[in-house]
């Protein structure tokens, strides 16, 4: 497998506090790989990290081979890596379409993503285009997230926790449009508590625990026991 993203002994510190403890992790492209683990386990940091938003290493991260780590966000996302943060941060007092049009601003490449194909992904933003963020449901508001992700037009989209506060039925329309943007050939790194979502979507998996990788593998490769006892270290 030709690593797309890949980390290399990845470290992740807050201070003098670790995070993350020497992850070796990769992502090839077309594929959607998960980030699984309870609470604390440093899924987050280790995404952000893949995000430029935390410091890491040069070498500890490798896009197409060459080292990007600790490179500045603007630059990251320019270079094609776009995430979708946690809790969606949303700017509320702008309109659907401006929230969307935000992500033109890292705009990188040609891989066909736009305000038009993103709204044909999403035809509920087309429709709500011209209202405030906050007005939508916890679901549509997940969408323009992703969208506004998307706009930059990434080689590789992050995830982190896109299920977090939502009712099942919208946990199940985010993640029929993951499944959507994975056809279309975006590549997918997906932060997920939720175990069935992050089991059904991915292609392998990666179970953080306590800042370490516990477990990796095919995600159909593993009974449920066994990615458990992985999650919570039991
Ligand atoms: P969650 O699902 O709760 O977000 P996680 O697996 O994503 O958990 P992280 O958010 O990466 O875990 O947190 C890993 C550890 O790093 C935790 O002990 C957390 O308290 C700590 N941590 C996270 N962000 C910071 C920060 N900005 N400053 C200091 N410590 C932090």
């Amino acid at each position: 497998m030709t690593a797309l993203l890949e980390t290399r002994g990845l470290e992740v510190f807050y201070g003098d506090f670790q995070a993350v403890f020497g992850v070796d992790f990769e992502v090839a492209e077309g594929e959607t790989v998960a980030i699984i683990g309870a609470n604390g386990a440093g899924k987050s940091s280790f995404l952000k990290a893949l995000a430029g938003l935390v410091k890491s290493r040069p070498d500890g991260i490798l896009l197409d081979g060459r080292p990007v780590g600790g490179k500045p966000a603007y630059e990251i996302v320019k270079s094609g890596v776009a995430l979708v943060p946690e809790g969606r941060r949303l700017f509320p007092s702008m309109s659907v379409a401006d929230n969307l049009r935000m992500g033109e601003n890292g705009r990188s490449g040609d891989r066909g993503w736009t305000y038009e194909t993103v709204c044909d992904l999403f035809p509920i933003l087309r429709e709500r285009a011209d209202q405030l963020a906050p007005t939508l449901s916890g679901g549509q508001q997940q969408m323009v997230a992703i969208g506004r992700a998307l706009i930059s037009n990434p080689r590789v989209l992050l995830c982190d926790e896109i299920s977090l506060g939502l009712s099942p039925a919208a946990v199940k329309d985010v993640y029929a449009a993951i499944t959507e943007i994975k056809k279309r050939g975006t590549t997918i790194v997906i932060v997920e508590q939720d175990l069935n979502a992050a089991l059904g979507a991915a292609d392998r998996i990666y179970c953080f625990l306590e800042g370490k990788v516990s477990l990796t593998g095919r995600a159909d490769e593993f009974d449920r026991s066994q990615i458990l006892a992985a999650y919570f270290g039991s």
